[in-house]
């Protein structure tokens, strides 16, 4: 089974091509997902956060006080690196559980990581890279429309992903998402074609 890494700037489109994958029966691992689930109860996470950080940080009904969290990494030079070093080995370890339950039933899986080329979490694990690109202008319009933050806190926001030019070095496939949707589906399909042919060898 081939995994191939799904990744993209903020607002690239990386869900929706996940979901197109999905639609033609690609089984998706998302690593956001998994990162939402662990914050909510029952979770290894919140028991090791409240070791950690201190029973503060967890609300009432046991899932993770986000807003207190959100204060707390931006005093704190080292809580960001702190509270990675709790999610980063449990999702993990979860992706490596569903991509063992996926291995006999399927020619590949999507593993979706938004910060793939930021970390080197993932990199022994896939076998291809798939970049969602497009410009940094129509990132900052797509992800405006859908959540209303200012340009200024969106600019922020890819300013700390790795930028534009170094994606594109570092990705195997690339998905060009600058048009319609239409476009996009006939993409995913001519990829998917080549990622369930066992014989193709990428050159
Ligand atoms: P994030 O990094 O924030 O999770 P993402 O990379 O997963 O974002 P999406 O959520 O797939 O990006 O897309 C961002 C927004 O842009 C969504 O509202 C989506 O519907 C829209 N969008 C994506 N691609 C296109 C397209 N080709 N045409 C029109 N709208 C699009």
């Amino acid at each position: 089974m081939r995994i191939i890494g799904l990744t993209g700037g903020i607002g690239s489109g990386k869900s929706t091509v996940a979901t197109l994958f999905a639609e033609l029966g690609v089984p998706i691992i998302d690593t956001d997902e998994i990162a939402h689930t662990l914050s909510h109860p029952p979770s290894e996470a919140l028991k090791q956060i409240a070791l950690e950080f201190g029973q503060h940080f967890i609300e009432q009904n046991g899932s993770l006080n986000r807003a207190h969290m959100r204060a707390h990494i931006y005093a704190n030079k080292d809580a960001k690196m702190r509270l990675e070093n709790i999610f980063h080995p449990l999702i993990k370890s979860i992706v490596i559980q569903r991509l063992d339950i996926q291995a006999a039933h399927t020619p590949y899986v999507l593993l979706v990581v938004p910060l793939l080329f930021e970390t080197n979490t993932y990199s022994n694990i896939i076998d291809r890279s798939l970049l969602v690109d497009c410009s940094v202008e129509q990132q900052i319009e797509r992800v405006q429309a859908r959540s209303g933050l200012k340009n200024t806190e969106i600019a922020a926001i890819i300013a700390n992903q790795l930028p534009r030019k170094a994606r594109i070095q570092l990705a195997d496939d690339i998905i060009l998402n600058e048009s319609s949707l239409a476009h996009l589906q006939s993409s995913v399909n001519s990829l998917h074609e080549r990622y369930q042919d066992q014989t193709c060898r990428f050159t």
